[in-house]
């Protein structure tokens, strides 16, 4: 069975990219059946935090992402690391090398002073232990091929090729006994049982080095992904000027998880000109050789138009249960039984026209705010005295009036505004703009059926004073 893995470095949030390997490894796992495992890559002791790792679960959680079995933390599995490098000493596949920092430095520096590319040269390869300076603490480096090919079959890249004569012998431990990074997912890709490793292509060159690793180990390959990275719409590598922020960061701006979702899976795949592509559906089509090899770009105005599309069809009460907290943060107080169950009727209506929670919510707001409603600029416009007469004369009209729905309130505009010889905007407009206290608002008349007759005149006549 396939196992895939996501081995975020916990030294930051979730980003966009990050988020993308996610959603493609877990896809695929969830594709083919399979599994999908989390790795905390956290051997940088000195960059990785705790607070950088539960934003990333919370971010992955958020995406609605979710994974099989504990995840794995990498640096505590540093001793098993260091066995495998020891074993491979024992077999002769890897040795000691004694080359003190001076040794290097002068070494590198000479290769640049000649023009070659810096590589170590392998000194200790062959040579005896017993030739050891006296307290140089060796590090262990891998006796790899220097002669052939490493090849590498990317079922995004194609076919890559490396001539082993460009590679040195990579360090497996440091001086002081850690293992590098290069052993360190070697040894836990294999442990895992990963069949199937789908990352950045920035890690496109430290795949040679791994495919020589796992080879001198005597262990399968996992086959390779190397998916493009995402850029910005300007075409350079995604900054946090283009949007590359933490998974959070997206949810605070009100993007739901699944146009999250539906979004990063088209940066990169495709099928077709499916623009709208539910979970389930992602989930029967993913194919990893159906991921492009040209970069995908980030495009803040398409994620929001997608977040639009899945906001319209929204339940309304997930919805309602959304930007209460929001709603009341805006306010400072609770909202009442009596007032979420008013924002779920209206939610159908406010939807139509949001592309973001955060809209949203600006946009419920006004059926919550308490009295008497502070009314935006233009709205204020609206209260010339022939607004505030229209509003009297209709306030006055509709008190005597029991039947409120909007069609019947709608009909008693419209007699109104025939008897007065006024156009029904001219009507409407003062209503709106004392009603909700702004010049755009869900039509007016289902705002005054959901506000109920008490709290409409209420609203009404704090014009008036
Ligand atoms: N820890 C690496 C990163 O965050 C990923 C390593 C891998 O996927 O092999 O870029």
């Amino acid at each position: 069975t396939v196992v895939t893995r996501f081995a975020p470095s916990p030294t930051g949030f979730l980003h966009i990219g990050g988020a993308r390997t996610a959603l493609f490894n877990w896809l695929y796992a969830r594709h083919m059946g399979g599994r999908f495992l989390m790795r905390i890559e956290d051997t940088d002791r000195a960059r990785s935090t705790p607070e950088a790792v539960d934003a990333i679960f919370d971010g992955l959680k958020w995406l609605g992402l979710d994974w099989d079995a504990e995840p794995v933390f990498q640096f505590s599995r540093a001793a098993r690391h260091a066995e495998v490098a020891l074993g491979l000493l024992k077999e002769g596949k890897a040795y000691y090398c004694y080359c003190s920092p001076e040794e290097l430095t002068a070494m590198r520096e000479e290769q640049k002073a000649s023009g070659q590319p810096m590589r170590y040269d392998g000194r200790w390869r062959d040579r005896d232990p017993s030739e050891a300076p006296e307290g140089v603490k060796p590090v262990v480096r891998l006796k790899a091929p220097q002669e052939g090919q490493t090849v590498l079959n990317d079922l995004v890249q194609g076919e890559v090729t490396v001539n082993n004569a460009q590679l040195d012998d990579m360090v497996l431990l440091r001086a002081d006994g850690t293992p590098t990074y290069m052993l360190s997912v070697v040894v836990d890709d294999h442990d895992m049982g990963i069949t199937h490793v789908i990352r950045g292509d920035d890690h496109l060159t430290n795949t040679f080095r791994q495919i020589q690793l796992f080879k001198a180990c005597g262990w399968d390959l996992p086959t390779f992904s190397h998916i493009p990275l995402i850029h910005g719409p300007d075409g350079a590598k995604l900054s946090k000027r283009h949007g590359a922020l933490g998974a959070e960061a997206y949810r605070d701006m009100g993007f739901l998880p699944e146009a999250m979702r539906n979004y990063l899976l088209r940066l990169g795949w495709g099928r077709g000109d499916e623009e709208i592509i539910s979970t389930e559906q992602a989930i029967e089509w993913f194919d990893i050789a159906d991921v492009g090899r040209a970069p995908s770009r980030f495009d803040m105005v398409k994620l929001t138009s997608l977040n639009g599309h899945y906001l319209r069809h929204a339940d309304d009460a997930m919805l309602r249960d959304l930007i209460v907290p929001r709603l009341e943060t805006a306010l400072g107080i609770p909202l009442t039984d009596a007032q979420k169950a008013l924002l779920l009727s209206a939610m159908d209506s406010l939807k139509q026209r949001a592309k973001t929670l955060v809209d949203l919510a600006e946009s419920a707001l006004f059926y919550v705010r308490p009295r008497p409603l502070a009314l935006d600029e233009k709205a204020a416009k609206q209260m010339d005295d022939d607004g505030k007469a229209v509003v009297s004369a209709l306030r006055d009209r509709l008190s005597q009036h029991t039947a409120w729905t909007r069609d019947q309130l709608e009909e008693v505009a419209r007699v109104f505004s025939e008897e007065k010889e006024l156009k029904l905007g001219k009507v409407a407009q003062p209503l709106r703009a004392a009603l909700s206290g702004s010049t755009v608002s869900p039509p007016i008349f289902e705002v005054m059926e959901l506000l109920g007759k008490d709290e409409s005149l209420a609203r009404l006549g704090d014009v008036l004073v």
